[in-house]
């Protein structure tokens, strides 16, 4: 059994953040599931990983964070940053050479699996294998991609330490459509708004991609933020509530589309063929789901905020254990601003633990 001074749970960012900026000399072990590191931010941003946005709070902190591990960033003109060299490949490579340079064991192919407190440590277990550490930091991820390995294993570990854990849900993905006509492939600009029970509740402007059955695309991921079942609610029951306009010609009034004898010359000639003039502005698709874990970029819901201190990520409950990224109750929209959560918090919990 071997005993460290903080044993870090996942190998994400949160947890690759918070290792690269513990103090060099401490003994630190990083348990993670997968047989490499930091799967999560190589596939992040379609390879490019969108690390962090001008408007998201702790940008400073973030910039001046990759720039030390060497890591140079740009913004584009929509505010979201990325490595200068547009490969997620960097950002994990960069994370792990600063790691390397530590006094830090990278355990992979470890599945934590328990997690308890004995004598003033932690003992941490995948079944067979046990080690113990002073400090905990809890790094596990959200539970949608679970291919990456989030698999929802750092809330039943918060849970088992008495955490609340609020309900969790997948949101930013693509939305399945009910009588979806065949326009797989097509992409259009518009102004897509989430309505629920005929009222609308969020709206994204945008690109819209057809799917063979519904719509996709970073608008939609969007709104699946407002997507979800009530507190004992049938999930089928629930989506029933919800439906999806599409104005497809935003740049002109209703009056000017109706008197159109074809969408053609807005939209394109495949699009035209299913919208007619009258319903570019309001093209009605009934919602029948997420397309759920597998293909949500991320986890609503999760460890309860008031349980936490949000300056040093350490739990409110249990001394010693840190909480950071996806595991917390903190999601949003797309654009950077969940990875700038889970760099932040990891560097966080690593600040607190340094002593700064
Ligand atoms: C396809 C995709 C693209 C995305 N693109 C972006 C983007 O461009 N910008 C953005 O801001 N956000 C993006 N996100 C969301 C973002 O990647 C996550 O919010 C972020 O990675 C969460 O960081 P984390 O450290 O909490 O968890 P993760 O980065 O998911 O890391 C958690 C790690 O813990 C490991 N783990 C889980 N359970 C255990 C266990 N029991 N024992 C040991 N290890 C365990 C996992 O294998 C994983 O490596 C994207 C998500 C996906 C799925």
């Amino acid at each position: 059994m071997s005993n460290y001074d903080v044993c870090i749970i996942g190998g994400g960012a949160a947890g690759l953040a918070a290792a690269a900026t513990l103090k060099d000399n401490y003994r630190v072990c990083i348990l993670e599931k997968n047989t490499v590191p930091g799967k999560k931010i190589l596939a992040s941003g379609g390879g490019r990983c969108n690390i962090t946005n001008a408007s998201a709070e702790g940008l400073e902190e973030t910039v001046e964070f990759f720039r030390g591990l060497g890591l140079e960033l740009y913004c584009d003109a929509e505010g979201r940053y990325y490595p200068y060299s547009n490969q997620s490949s960097d950002v994990v490579a960069l994370l792990l050479a600063s790691i390397n340079n530590k006094n830090t064991k990278i355990n992979t192919g470890f599945s934590a699996g328990s997690i308890r407190t004995e004598g003033g440590k932690f003992c941490i277990s995948d079944g067979s294998r046990e080690i113990t550490a002073d400090k905990v930091i809890l790094a596990a991820g959200g539970k949608s991609y679970p291919n990456l390995g989030t698999t929802g294993d750092g809330y039943s570990m918060a849970r088992s330490l008495g955490h609340q854990v609020n309900r969790v849900y997948p949101v930013l993905a693509p939305v399945e459509c009910e009588n979806m006509p065949s326009l797989k492939g097509i992409r259009a600009k518009g102004v897509a708004t989430l309505l629920k029970d005929g009222k609308p509740v969020d709206s994204e402007a945008g690109e819209i991609q057809f799917t063979e059955d519904g719509v996709s695309g970073i608008c939609i991921f969007n709104l699946t933020m407002s997507i979800k079942a009530e507190e004992g609610e049938k999930p089928l029951e629930a989506m029933k509530r919800y439906e999806i306009s599409l104005d497809l010609a935003p740049d002109f009034t209703q009056e000017e589309v109706a008197a159109r004898t074809s969408s053609m010359g807005i939209v394109t000639e495949r699009l035209a063929q299913v919208i007619k003039p009258a319903d570019l502005k309001d093209y009605r698709l009934k919602v029948k789901g997420t397309k759920g874990w597998k293909q949500a970029q991320c986890t609503a819901g999760g460890v309860d905020l008031s349980q936490v201190n949000m300056d040093t990520m350490e739990s409110l409950l249990i001394p010693g254990l840190y909480i950071t990224g996806e595991v917390l109750d903190v999601q949003h929209k797309c654009g950077g601003f969940n990875l700038q959560n889970a760099w932040l918090t990891g560097i966080k919990a690593a600040r607190h633990i340094n002593g700064i």
